[in-house]
């Protein structure tokens, strides 16, 4: 019974767009993946949802706590594992709150069915139709997208709807979109963590000191002094390029 440590994107992009291949035979290695996954989920009470490239292992298998709600207000069910999760029916598209393991202390708004209808394996070897509706359908899209190399940062649509949970002044936990943290034309958008184009479109808007840091996903140099942030996600670096002011 062992957790496991979880890939930050910052540091393992690469295994975390990799897919997951399906689940042929129940055998002890899958078995033993399923427990620790559960264990390392359990690791985490932040978290509702994990799945197996999360951990470096690339078999079609996710954990999660259903009944959670998208506000955190109720505890959330036990851990139950699927494998090999497939999407049979999706509807009720609606805007609600994202965030996962792999990007700690980042969350945002996407677009995700509340209705979802999926065929499943559980950790028995059993095959059969699940219905999973509201935040739980959430939680179970958003573990499935792991599966195929697709994680919340593609499905948020703009900027907006991206923040951070910053400590605040009074030791309390204060959401910060990432909008207002980002100073006009010294943000940068870019879509790849190598030194060089970071250092280009840093440069571009005006960013220092980028070297001490060059493969965090966002970079605040001096707490949430606005002129030091870098954000790198999938959108085009066109959108949030230099506007040339200073102060
Ligand atoms: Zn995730």
């Amino acid at each position: 019974m062992a957790s496991r440590d979880i890939l930050l994107y910052r540091n393992h992009e690469a295994a975390l767009r990799r897919k997951g291949r399906p689940v042929r035979k129940l055998n002890r290695s899958i078995k033993r993946l399923v427990e620790d996954l559960k264990n390392t989920l359990m690791a985490h009470p932040e978290g509702v949802g994990l799945a197996a490239p999360q951990v470096n292992a690339h078999h079609r298998v996710v954990v999660v706590r259903l009944g959670a709600g998208s506000d955190g207000s109720s505890e959330p069910d036990p851990c139950i594992a699927l494998i090999n999760p497939e999407i049979i029916e999706a509807r009720d598209e609606r805007r609600d709150f994202d965030g996962c393991l792999s990007f700690p202390g980042l969350y945002g708004q996407t677009t995700r069915p509340h209705f979802l209808r999926v065929t499943v394996m559980d950790e028995r070897g059993m095959c059969f139709d699940r219905v999973f509706e509201g935040f739980d359908a959430v939680v179970v899209h958003h573990e499935i997208d792991h599966l195929d190399g697709v994680l919340f940062i593609d499905r948020v649509e703009s900027l907006e709807d991206l923040y951070r949970v910053c400590i605040g002044e009074n030791g309390q936990q204060v959401r910060v979109p990432v909008s207002a943290i980002l100073h006009p034309g010294r943000g940068v958008w870019i879509n790849s963590v190598s030194r060089t184009r970071i250092s280009r479109f840093a440069a571009k808007g005006g960013i220092n000191g980028l070297k001490s840091c060059p493969n965090d996903m966002i970079v605040l140099q001096k707490g949430l002094n606005p002129h030091s942030l870098l954000v790198m996600g999938d959108k085009p670096p066109g959108d949030y390029q230099s506007d040339g002011s200073s102060e």
